[in-house]
């Protein structure tokens, strides 16, 4: 079994309906054992799109990193993402953060995830669930600490 975590985003239609559509599609191949708060966070890069709904989950799965990255574009496509621009609108956007202990660096997977640490959205839920947690040898908290601080508020 690997340990993983997975940030889940969306700013397109019913937000909080499309979390949990991913979940249950997630929940075919990856057994849930946390999931953070929902967030609502400003978009980071193209401005001009609604604000998104963002979460993190711990999970388990039989599944190795290749397979799961797979999993996840075939629950995209099953939920019609469509890419228009880069940073762009989406009805869902699955990232692997942390895969066990693994460090990838392939074409089409690198994990952890090399964005992760600068994004509130990611690292303000995820220290939610794992706030002992360290990131290539960095504390979670010192990590938060340094962020830029783009806008997040927390969903009750
Ligand atoms: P982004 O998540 O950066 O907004 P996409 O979801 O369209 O954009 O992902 C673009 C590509 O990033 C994917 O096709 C995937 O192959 C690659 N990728 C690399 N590392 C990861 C990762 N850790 N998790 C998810 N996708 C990744
Ligand atoms: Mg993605």
């Amino acid at each position: 079994m690997n340990k993983i975590f997975l940030s889940l985003g969306t700013n397109l239609g019913d937000k909080e309906a499309n979390l949990e559509t991913a979940l249950l599609l997630l929940s075919e191949k990856v057994e849930i054992l946390k999931k953070s708060s929902h967030y609502e966070t400003e978009p980071v890069g193209y401005k001009y799109q609604p604000w998104f709904l963002n979460m993190v989950i711990e999970g388990e799965t039989e599944l190795c990193a290749k397979d799961t990255l797979l999993f996840i574009k075939t629950i995209e496509n099953k939920m019609k993402r469509v890419k228009i621009v880069i940073n762009g609108p989406r009805i869902i956007d699955i990232d692997i953060l942390i895969f066990g202990n693994e460090k990838i660096e392939t074409e089409n997977l690198t994990v952890p995830h090399p964005r992760m640490l600068l994004r509130a959205f990611v690292m303000v839920p995820l220290f939610e669930i794992a706030p002992d947690i360290e990131i290539s040898g960095r504390k979670i908290k010192d990590i938060i600490g340094n962020l830029e601080g783009e806008k997040i508020c927390k969903r009750n």
